[in-house]
């Protein structure tokens, strides 16, 4: 089956002294999942593990062609598209994620396993990778890179785990973020709008998203708008239908049109 799919796209997106920032984007079809590794002297650590088995394996073997032993995966948040990929190709990691996080995957992962399987078929993972470590918010240095990580709650999900490099003017945003793509809207927008202007105000420059192509500043004030008019919409008393028609009249340059039929059913329920 893989020989049939679109590739993913990689690329170096940043490169100082002994580290080099990687990105690996799903395409499109796969809602154009982003993961990323941090290569430093010595290792690499991974951000996220795609969603599909097949994405999955294909970004393993390009974090292993890298040459360098993964010291560590970080998961940042409990959404199938994100941990999937992680109990496919990255189990024999040392896993961390935020205790919000592990405890949810204990309780749900499987269920939501079986539930994707049943419309996904091979290409959902086997097995479930429960995080074994635990990260809280804070600094801490790996292999001579800081890393300082941040808790965000009730945005994209209820709980969010993103993480600022400050010596590579960097900010992994995972899902606070969608590039270039249609959003995964929650009830937490106005809540999830502040969030964004603050990282949008922040020294930051480059931002690597959970969803699509690194972005800049643009993108985010892009994302808050967005957010703002969608929320505008639900604050009217729109209907599911409504609000998709609108975004997509809105909005017809943006990508990943398919998170709709994820998000909606959820968010009208
Ligand atoms: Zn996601």
């Amino acid at each position: 089956m893989e020989n049939q799919l679109p590739p993913a796209v990689t690329k170096i997106v940043k490169e100082s002294g002994d580290v080099k920032i990687h990105t690996f984007v799903a395409p499109e079809s796969f809602i154009s999942n982003a993961t990323h590794v941090i290569e430093t002297k010595n290792q690499c650590i991974v951000i996220d593990g795609q969603f599909v088995v097949p994405y999955a394996l294909q970004f393993r073997e390009y974090v292993d062609a890298i040459g360098k032993p993964i010291s560590r995966v970080y998961l940042s948040h409990g959404h199938p598209d994100h941990f999937f990929g992680i109990g496919a190709a990255f189990a024999d990691c040392e896993i961390y994620a935020l205790q919000e996080t592990i405890d949810f995957i204990k309780v749900a992962g499987e269920s939501i396993r079986d539930e994707l399987a049943k419309g996904y078929g091979d290409f959902v993972t086997k097995t479930i990778a429960v995080p074994q470590n635990v990260i809280t918010a804070g600094e801490e240095t790996i292999d001579g890179v800081k890393l300082e990580h941040v808790l965000h709650k009730d945005t994209e999900t209820e709980f969010h785990l993103s993480i600022k490099l400050p010596e590579l003017d960097t900010y992994i945003v995972q899902d606070l973020v969608y590039s270039g793509a249609h959003i995964y809207l929650t009830k937490d927008i106005p809540h999830w709008v502040e969030i964004l202007e603050s990282i949008r105000d922040s020294e930051f420059s480059l931002f690597l998203p959970g969803h699509g192509e690194p972005a800049d500043k643009k993108e985010l004030q892009s994302n808050i708008e967005y957010l703002n008019f969608a929320n505008s919409l639900l604050n009217a008393g729109t209907t599911a239908e409504a609000l998709k028609a609108a975004l997509l009249e809105k909005y017809p340059h943006l990508t990943g049109a398919g998170i709709f039929d994820i998000y909606l059913p959820r968010l009208f329920a």
